[in-house]
């Protein structure tokens, strides 16, 4: 393997998730960085918004997470599960946490992927400075950008920040040639509203490039049980059930603009 040549500084490396399915096409290894600037209500990976290591205490266990990486030794790490990638047309995805907070190590790690000849895909929220993300679309093959809201104060609510950068970085995303899917992580409550969902799927149809795909994510309550273990208050226990023809919907919609639909699980 050729090494990063200049040196860039480790990264914080939450966790590296083997035989991923939903995060990009094919076999994927995910790499889950650490810190992220929103507060999504839902989140399940609360162990990882932090930018520092933390721990997890579940009975009388514990588990650290967060171990700083240089980029050859995560890219060494990676390049293990290379069989996988090969076989079923797959590669990495960098996720969080939000990826994009990292953004030079992600860089560094996806130009010596790239080397290898292994596919990097970018899961990001968008919250970054455009700076970053304008450099971090130069060193990947394909973005899953998950918009949370359309309207700005809803989105605030809902993840402790409104979506101007974000929607800044979306039309940068939308003006590139960087193939992109737009993801919905659907939320009965809090993002499910149809006149919501609309405005997003409209907002991705109108750039000039495109989404690929929507792919819709229903919310599922797995990362409950962390905030226990890291002492954080959870306030999403009432969840009313999903709207049954939610998805078929969004399919519609998504049809009706132009945009292919995509993943829906
Ligand atoms: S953007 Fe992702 S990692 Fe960050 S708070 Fe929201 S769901 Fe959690």
């Amino acid at each position: 393997m050729k090494t990063s040549g200049r040196s860039v500084r480790c990264g914080l490396v939450g966790n590296i998730q083997g035989y991923s399915t939903e995060d990009g096409p094919g076999i994927r290894t995910t790499v889950f960085l650490m810190g992220c600037p929103l507060r999504c209500r839902w989140c399940s990976n609360p162990e990882f918004l932090k930018p520092e290591p933390v721990t997890m205490v579940f009975g009388n266990g514990q588990q650290r997470v967060g171990e700083w990486m240089s980029p050859d030794t995560l890219t060494e790490r990676l390049l293990r599960d290379r069989i996988f990638y090969e076989e079923s047309d797959g590669g990495v995805t960098f996720s969080g946490g939000e990826a994009a907070s990292q953004a030079e190590f992600v860089l560094a790690c996806a130009r010596l992927l790239h080397k290898e000849g292994i596919h990097v895909c970018l899961d990001t929220s968008g919250c970054c400075d455009a700076r970053s993300f304008s450099a971090l679309l130069s060193g990947v093959d394909l973005v899953l950008f998950d918009l949370k809201a359309a309207d700005p104060m809803l989105h605030k609510a809902l993840t402790g920040r409104d979506n101007a950068q974000i929607l800044e970085n979306l039309s940068i995303l939308g003006a590139s040639r960087i193939p992109w899917r737009l993801r919905l992580v659907v939320v009965p409550g809090c993002n499910d509203a149809r006149t919501d969902l609309e405005l997003r799927l409209q907002t991705a149809a109108g750039l000039a490039n495109p989404p690929e795909a929507v792919d819709v994510l229903l919310y599922h309550s797995l990362g409950e049980g962390k905030y226990a273990a890291l002492g954080l208050p959870y306030s999403l226990h009432a969840v009313p059930a999903p709207d049954p023809g939610l998805k078929e919907w969004v399919q519609d919609r998504a049809r009706a603009l132009g945009l292919q639909p995509g993943w829906f699980g």
